[in-house]
């Protein structure tokens, strides 16, 4: 009788642990996620990081997929750039 007891208890503190080990790795993972120092409401992300997210879209002129105006591949027709997302695309583009 006290070993079931023993048992429940340990299968509590068990789960209790296990729960605020989970807790805190998935605090630390959407910390890691999280772009560090997260600017307060009001201040502009600063521009030029390693990867640009936020920009113009431009459909790829082969697929159609959108594609970051600052990375996408571009070929100029004339006055118009047309723009592409991967080099396979513009190759697709100019025979
Ligand atoms: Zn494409």
């Amino acid at each position: 009788m006290i070993r079931a007891l023993l048992y429940a208890v340990l299968s509590i503190v068990a789960i209790t642990v296990i729960r605020l080990v989970a807790g805190l790795v998935m605090k630390a993972v959407a910390d890691s996620l999280r772009p560090q120092g997260s600017p307060p409401a009001g201040q502009r992300a600063r521009r030029g990081g390693a990867v640009p997210t936020s920009g113009e879209l431009k459909p790829c002129q082969s697929c159609g997929a959108y594609v970051l105006a600052s990375v996408a591949k571009t070929l100029q027709f004339g006055s118009s750039t047309a723009y592409f997302c991967s080099e396979d695309c513009r190759k697709k583009a100019r025979p």
